[in-house]
């Protein structure tokens, strides 16, 4: 984990490029976990770290995009403070349906972090070694992923896998529905 706090950063604050970590008092001027100085480049060599909640990945410079509308580009620990005013979807809501690190979608049960990166990137990364196949809801975002919700029907396929393909369409609307 990226050890970052959402709320506590001053926009004004130093923070790490790298990690995300926020600098502690004036007197330390190197992250102790990178050991780079705050407000620096990542080294070469890092690991860029992405945003929790929008996935995207930090530039060679250590630095996102600014949510609100200007062409500045932050660290991440200043990006994180901005997503309180943009929200990337109905987090609050999308919580309600979570039980543990799983999220009922319609009649099925799915990975709670894959079901919310479809949600908010559009993609889903079935990778690591899960068994998926069996799984209506995951087959049923990669289908919507791969085909849209437009030509969803015209898979003559079982009422169960049409009603995962809906169930995940309607998931994705109103997740998004108040997206300013
Ligand atoms: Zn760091
Ligand atoms: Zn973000």
């Amino acid at each position: 984990m990226l050890g970052l706090t959402r709320s506590a950063a001053a926009p004004t604050s130093q923070s790490c490029r790298q990690c995300g970590a926020l600098q502690p008092n004036g007197a330390v001027t190197f992250c102790r976990r990178c050991g780079i100085p705050y407000g620096s480049a990542p080294s070469v060599e890092a690991h860029l770290p992405s945003c929790p909640i929008c996935y995207v990945t930090v530039d060679d410079a250590g630095l996102l995009a600014s949510l609100a509308g200007s062409s500045r580009r932050l660290p991440i620990a200043d990006h994180l403070v901005e997503h309180e005013r943009h929200p990337v979807g109905d987090d609050e809501w999308l919580d309600t349906l979570r039980v543990g690190d799983r999220i009922r979608v319609g009649d099925g049960w799915a990975p709670f972090d894959l079901v919310r990166r479809y949600l908010v990137t559009g993609l889903v990364d079935a990778g690591r070694g899960r068994r998926v196949q069996h799984d209506a809801i995951i087959m049923a975002m990669s289908q919507v992923a791969r085909w849209g919700t437009g030509d969803i029907d015209v898979f003559a396929d079982q009422d169960d896998w049409r009603a995962a393909r809906l169930a995940v369409t309607r998931l994705m609307e109103r997740y998004h529905r108040n997206r300013n």
